[in-house]
């Protein structure tokens, strides 16, 4: 039962195989029984689950109908959820209970989808390893010794280990399309502005946005159907209908025009993964798509401006968690400033301190125009590279990181190896466009990922051409072994 996909839960459940409640109950023991190994999930939700089951399978049996009625999720930790505890992955936020679910959990809580926990990640999203998590470090079902990826890297693990189907996931660099990589899924980053942000805690606001990681495009086509859509509580929510994703899966690739960067091929890039991204052009090419080599010659500089603006609108978001009017308090403060500082000393681990102070420093007075706003011209000429590209191609297509997943620990004492490990990520949060990763083979045994980025708005043309890569190979397919 747990290798089912989401669409085929939805026939399943409509064909009255077996309920959500029978469904969900063989999932909660399979995560209570190999979960330990994988530390994906930071709370399992039974109760919650186990009633959603019933109701879903109440509503079935009244005639409705759905492709999320009754399928088990789960989300990654810094969707509010009420009355249940989000840590955002943070010692600060260990005993917060939100008093209200993010738009996100509302709208496929309506939809009938059941949660079934909430996921493991990098403390409040910072990372690209989940190794900075109060809750400790998240394993890689393909290789317990090696790095899920972050900061989703809860949500992809679980969902790679069959632990369930799908889970919810945000990106701010990377975070959905990384860990999707290391993991063999597939795993979309909507346009900013498609998925509502209200609810979904704060680590870079200009960048973060909340898509689907799932086994295939089928069923980001329909994690996503439920989570898109405008939101009059977010002011940055677009007011754009969403289309039918599903409906969108079945166009031909015939004249497809897919441009590949010629930087994207540069020293840095594993040349294993180099070859298996030439295999994926290749099985585009036989589809039908037309290959076109392009230039985004400022993509070299995004690495940098992404490490001054997310840090920077870090420090402003994080600065709320003081122990007054949220997280964590220390114990008997001496006055004011005593109880800040350590409240935060304590709260915070050692890589949101860092990025924190990193993030002040930009915007102090006197280096804003060097840093923060140099980085602000950097990120409108990465756009404007990717409107020069998309005047000539239809999709964008290259690695999704330039390794597989390294082993845990093997970055700990360097974190600017880590950010390096960005750079085919981050380009499209800066220029705030959608971007999808799907398994394209593996090196050494370790999934590789090829990314695909779209015009904004184009979701459905990420899906569409994931999908039909999907009907004509098997990497997705695969299992890692012990699950
Ligand atoms: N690795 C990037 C960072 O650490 C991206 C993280 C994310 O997308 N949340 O900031």
């Amino acid at each position: 039962m747990h290798q089912m996909t989401l669409a085929e839960i939805a026939r399943g459940l409509a064909d009255k195989k077996f309920s959500s409640e029978e469904l969900t109950k063989v999932l909660l023991a399979r995560i209570t029984q190999l979960d330990p190994q994988l530390n994906s999930f930071i709370s399992l939700t039974e109760e919650l689950a186990l009633e959603q089951a019933k109701a879903a399978d109440a509503r079935r049996a009244n005639g409705e109908s759905g492709a999320l009625l009754g399928a088990p999720i789960a989300h990654k930790d810094l969707f509010c959820t009420q009355g249940i505890r989000t840590s955002c992955g943070s010692k600060m936020l260990d005993n917060f209970k939100a008093p209200y679910d993010a738009t996100v959990v509302a709208k496929l809580a309506a939809a009938g989808a059941v949660t079934l926990g909430k996921t493991n990640m990098d403390e409040f999203a910072m990372g690209s390893a989940n190794e900075s998590s109060w809750y400790g470090a998240v394993k890689n079902p393909w290789n317990l010794e090696h790095v899920p990826g972050g900061s989703s890297g809860g949500s992809a693990a679980a969902v790679a280990a069959r632990l369930l189907p799908a889970a919810t996931a945000t990106d701010t660099g990377g975070s959905i399309r990384q860990p999707a990589a290391f993991t063999n899924l597939t795993g979309l980053k909507p346009t900013y502005g498609r998925v509502s942000r209200w609810g979904m805690i704060a680590y870079a606001s200009s960048l973060d946005q909340g898509g689907p990681l799932a086994r295939t495009a089928e069923d980001c086509a329909i994690l996503l159907q439920g989570m898109a859509g405008f939101d009059q509580n977010d002011s940055t929510s677009i007011d754009e209908p969403v289309p039918d994703y599903s409906a969108s899966l079945g166009e031909s690739l015939q004249g497809l025009r897919i441009g590949v960067p010629k930087e994207y091929f540069s020293a840095g890039l594993d040349p294993r993964i180099a070859e298996l991204i030439q295999n994926s052009i290749k099985e585009l090419q036989k589809l039908g798509a037309v290959i076109k080599e392009i230039s985004l010659p400022n993509m070299q500089h995004a690495i940098p401006a992404y490490y001054v603006i997310a840090p920077a609108e870090a420090s402003s978001n994080l600065s709320r968690f003081d122990g007054v009017r949220f997280g964590h308090r220390c114990e008997q403060p001496k006055d004011l400033i005593d109880l800040y500082k350590r409240s935060r000393g304590e709260g915070f681990g050692p890589e949101v301190q860092r990025r924190i102070m990193v993030g002040a420093y930009a915007l102090s007075a006197g280096y804003y125009d060097a840093y923060y706003l140099k980085a602000q011209k950097i990120r409108r000429l990465v756009k404007n590279d990717f409107m020069a590209a998309f005047n000539e191609v239809d999709i964008i297509l290259g690695p999704t990181t330039p390794n597989p997943a390294w082993k845990l620990g093997a970055k700990n004492s360097d974190p600017v190896a880590a950010y390096l490990e960005d750079v085919y990520t981050i380009t499209a949060n800066l220029a705030g466009l959608p971007g999808l990763s799907m398994p394209a083979g593996f090196v050494d045994g370790l999934p590789v990922g090829v990314q695909l980025l779209a015009p904004y708005f184009q979701e459905g043309r990420l899906l569409n051409v994931a999908h039909q890569y999907q009907l004509n190979t098997d990497w997705h397919t695969r299992t890692p072994t012990g699950f």
